[in-house]
C-alpha cells in the first residue's frame, strides 16, 4: 500500500459507523437475531477488518456466498456461525464440516449430499434449508418443496438451523411480491419441521416486523447503503473516497476534453484532472454525469472516465481550491454512495464491490 502522499486517492472506511448501522438495526429488530451478510469482502470494504469490527459490536452470526469465503471468516472469527449462501458443491461436504460452516441448501440434490454426508458419521453442523418463494435464482422451487412434503424421510437425521428464503423486491414497500413470498414461506413453514426462520435482507428490516421472523440478514445497510430508497437514509456513510488532484488546466480557446471529445469547453474554463478510473472501479457509466465536491461544491465529471484518469469542471470554483495535491470527495458527505450509483446508473451495492485496489485505505475506529 502506498503512503498517503504518493497515492491518488484514498478510501476511508469507517469501521465505528458500520458498528453503529448493525447495533441500530439490531434494535430496531428487537427479539429477533441479526447477522451480518459479509460476503464479496464484506462488500468491497474489506472483510477482515469489517467481520472483527461487527463480532466486536456483538454480532455472532455471518454470512457468506463462497465456500472460500467461509473457510477465510472462520480464521478470522473461529467462534462465530458462518453461512455459505452459495451452498454445498459436489464433493465439498467434507470441507463445511472441517471448518464447521453451515451451508445452504438450495435444492434436493444439496440435502440428499449433506444427508449421506451426516449418515457417513461425518461430524456435519446444521444445515439451512433454502426454499425460493419468488426469485427463481437458489433454493428449492416449488416442485420440488412438493417433493419433500411427500417423501419427508429425506430430512431423516439431519441436524437443520434455519428455514431460509429470500426477499426479490423488500426495497419496494408497496410491491406485491413481498406479501406473495411471506405467504409462501408460511405455508411452507407449517408442515416443514419447527425450524427458526430467516428471511428479511436490509430493506426487508424496513417492510415491517410482519417480516423480521427469527433472523434478518442484512448487508448494504451495514455499509451506510439506503435500505429506504426514496426517503431519508437512516443509516450512517461508512465510506469516503477522496481524489488527488493532479493538474489544473486553464482553457481560454474552446476545445473538447478527453477521448471521443464528449465534452466541449465553450468558452473560458478550467478543468481539474484526478488520479482515480474505471481501473479504480470509478464507473465508466460516470462519464459526463458522476461529481465530486470540493468542499461543498460541486464539480461535474466532464468528458469520458479514462482508465486512470477523470477531469472535472471547476471553473466556478476558486483556483486555490483546487491546486494539484487537493482531495476532492467522489464518494463523500454530499456525494453518498446511493447518490454515485444513481449517477452511474446502477445500485450502491455496484458501486461498493467496485471499489479498487489502488486506493491507499484508511480504516477509522474498530474494537471499543
Ligand atoms: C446478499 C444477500 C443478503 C443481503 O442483502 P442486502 O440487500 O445487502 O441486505 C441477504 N440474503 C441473501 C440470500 C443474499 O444473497
Amino acid at each position: 500500500m502506498s503512503d498517503l502522499q504518493f497515492s491518488g486517492a484514498v478510501l476511508t472506511i469507517d469501521l465505528d459507523a458500520i458498528r453503529a448501522n448493525w447495533r441500530r438495526l439490531r434494535d430496531r429488530l428487537g427479539a429477533t437475531g441479526c447477522a451480518a451478510v459479509v460476503k464479496a469482502d464484506a462488500y468491497g470494504l474489506g472483510v477482515e477488518r469489517v467481520a472483527p469490527a461487527l463480532a466486536d459490536a456483538g454480532c455472532r452470526v455471518f454470512f457468506v456466498a463462497h465456500l472460500d469465503e467461509g473457510v477465510q471468516l472462520r480464521k478470522l472469527l473461529p467462534g462465530a456461525e458462518i453461512h455459505v449462501l452459495n451452498g454445498l458443491l459436489p464433493g465439498s461436504a467434507s470441507e463445511f464440516a472441517a471448518h464447521k460452516l453451515v451451508p445452504v441448501l438450495n435444492s434436493l440434490g444439496n440435502i440428499d449430499e449433506w444427508r449421506e454426508f451426516g449418515r457417513k458419521g461425518g461430524d456435519a453442523p446444521r444445515a439451512d434449508l433454502h426454499i425460493d418463494t419468488g426469485m427463481a435464482r437458489l433454493g428449492l422451487p416449488p416442485s420440488e418443496v412438493q417433493i419433500l412434503r411427500e417423501s419427508p424421510d429425506r430430512l431423516e437425521g439431519m441436524k437443520l438451523r434455519y428455514l431460509m428464503s429470500h426477499l426479490a423486491c423488500a426495497d419496494e414497500p408497496d410491491h406485491e411480491l413481498n406479501q406473495r413470498q411471506l405467504n409462501g414461506l408460511r405455508a411452507a413453514q407449517a408442515w416443514l419441521p419447527a425450524l427458526p426462520v430467516s428471511f428479511a435482507n436490509s430493506s426487508g428490516i424496513f417492510l415491517g416486523p410482519d417480516y423480521h421472523l427469527d433472523l434478518a440478514r442484512p448487508g448494504i445497510a451495514l455499509y451506510g447503503g439506503n435500505p429506504t430508497p426514496g426517503q431519508p437514509n437512516p443509516m450512517e456513510q461508512a465510506v469516503r473516497l477522496q481524489g488527488k488532484i493532479l493538474q489544473l488546466r486553464d482553457v481560454d480557446t474552446p476545445q473538447t476534453v478527453g477521448y471521443g471529445a464528449t465534452h466541449r469547453v465553450a468558452g473560458r474554463g478550467r478543468i481539474a484532472t484526478i488520479a482515480v478510473g474505471y481501473a479504480d472501479g470509478y464507473l465508466r457509466s460516470l462519464s459526463n454525469a458522476g461529481s465530486g465536491y470540493l468542499g461543498d461544491k460541486r464539480a461535474p465529471v466532464v468528458g469520458r472516465v479514462s482508465m486512470d484518469l477523470i477531469t472535472l469542471d471547476v471553473t466556478a470554483i476558486p483556483r486555490k481550491q483546487c491546486a494539484p495535491g487537493n482531495l476532492v470527495d467522489l464518494i463523500g458527505p454530499l456525494n453518498p454512495i446511493d447518490s454515485v450509483a444513481a449517477e452511474a446508473g446502477t445500485i450502491g451495492y455496484e458501486i461498493l464491490t467496485s471499489l479498487g485496489s489502488r486506493y491507499r485505505r484508511v480504516y477509522r475506529g474498530g474494537a471499543d
